[in-house]
């Protein structure tokens, strides 16, 4: 039986690391005191979890999403298109939404992410083309404040073009942490970079930019990590779909500034496997960043879902291993690294402490039920547990039957003719 949420708890037994040992874990309020040999806390007092048959993992990080634009497919009904349309489509859509809509389709959003092991979300928020332009920031900011102790979130600003500096701002009273904004689609992509740049520097923020959202579009990275190179603030980019078209001697100075610049990368497979690439209906390129020459080059990496269910993603579960997923088979990470993305490497990009099974680190953790780390990928068992700052705050526990034949029933009908 699932005991009522959330609940401290004292020890974690039987667990396997994503190595393949069995571990013991025992927790000390927020953080991982001890990883002991299993069996080693057996007889402790205490609450404890017994994890034997599951693999236990760092919390997934879902470092770019869009709550405010979350569940809204089937009420639009959108055609399946491109990036252009989605926007289109959710455009008209957003007209009418209002701060009470926002918030209860980000509720409903994070409590399937929270459930799947997402303990810390990043979510880009829209300036409402309605008469309202901050009611996403006012539906966001209240949501965080419900989901306090549960998850972290942090907010980011996305602007049209036509988006004033002053109500801009205003977002930034409202609990916005960073600034956003898609430069590569406003008309001088390179001159809308300065100036959401020089509004994060105004402001003291840092940045963390759509960028370079195009197969074969204007590219902005360049300047972004001119810029950003003397930084201190907090630096990221999603997508970068772009990268992943270039020439590898291009794209290897790119690359080298984006290092230099110290800029997080957020790819984000899911949505841009769907929105790029309707125009090449064979050989369709993959709208995946250069994860494998970013990676080698030593950038910091994350990956995420970006959009669920809306015009931009029709898709989508709200699921670190459904992004994992896509990164070994998509993008030919192996699936270590691609752990790593959804979970330490995206943390590390949202400027979160170290967590998972080791001493010391925050106590943020998703059990999952598998044999090893590979196959928690695979199966993605809906069969989890989630730990934020040491404290349980999502179980599900899967009561499933299958009618399995038996062997000589097989045999006989093969033989029989009647398979
Ligand atoms: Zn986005």
């Amino acid at each position: 039986m699932i005991p009522a949420l959330p609940l401290r708890i004292d020890a974690l037994r039987g667990a396997r690391l994503a190595d393949g040992t069995p571990v013991d874990v025992r927790l000390d309020g927020p953080v991982v005191a001890a990883i002991e040999p299993a069996g080693a806390l057996d007889g402790e007092p205490g609450e404890a979890l017994d994890l034997d048959g599951f693999v236990l993992l760092t919390a997934g990080a879902e470092p770019h999403a869009h709550l405010d634009k979350a569940l809204t497919f089937d009420v639009i009904a959108p055609p399946l298109g491109d990036l252009p349309s989605a926007i289109a489509a959710f455009h008209t859509y957003a007209i009418t939404s209002d701060e009470h809509d926002i918030a209860d389709r980000a509720r409903r959003t994070l409590g399937r992410m929270l459930a799947n092991g997402i303990t810390a979300v990043r979510s880009h928020v829209n300036f409402s083309p309605g008469p309202d332009p901050l009611a996403g920031f006012r539906a966001l900011q209240r949501v965080r404040a419900e989901f306090a102790g549960l998850l972290d979130l942090q907010l980011v600003t996305l602007p049209a073009d036509d988006t004033v500096d002053e109500v801009h701002e205003e977002a930034f009273a409202l609990g916005a942490d960073l600034v956003g904004g898609a430069p590569h689609l406003w008309p001088d992509p390179i001159a809308a970079t300065d100036r959401l740049l020089d509004l994060a520097e105004r402001v003291g923020v840092g940045a963390d930019l759509h960028a370079d959202e195009s197969l074969d579009g204007p590219i902005t990275l360049g300047r972004f990590a001119e810029r950003a190179r003397s930084w201190s603030l907090p630096r990221s980019a999603g997508h970068c779909v772009r990268l992943g078209m270039l020439r590898e001697d291009e794209l290897a100075v790119l690359v080298e500034a984006i290092r230099d610049a110290d800029i997080g990368i957020i790819g984000l497979p899911i949505t841009n496997l769907y929105l790029q690439g309707w125009d090449s209906p064979v050989a369709t390129p993959r709208g995946i960043t250069a994860l494998r020459a970013l990676i080698d080059a030593g950038v910091r990496v994350a990956a995420g879902a970006d959009n669920v269910r809306d015009p931009f993603n029709p898709l989508g579960r709200c699921d670190p291993l459904e992004t994992a997923m896509l990164l070994v088979t998509a993008a030919h990470l192996t699936p270590a690294e691609a752990l790593h993305l959804v979970g330490d490497g995206a943390r590390d990009v949202l400027g979160l402490p170290p967590a998972g099974p080791r001493v010391g680190a925050v106590a943020d953790l998703l059990a999952v039920r598998a044999d090893s780390a590979t196959e928690a990928i695979a199966f993605a068992s809906a069969d989890r547990y989630v730990l934020h700052a040491g404290r349980l705050v999502a179980a599900s526990v899967l009561e499933q039957r299958v009618a399995v034949p038996a062997r000589e029933a097989v045999l006989t009908a093969t033989e029989t003719g009647a398979a």
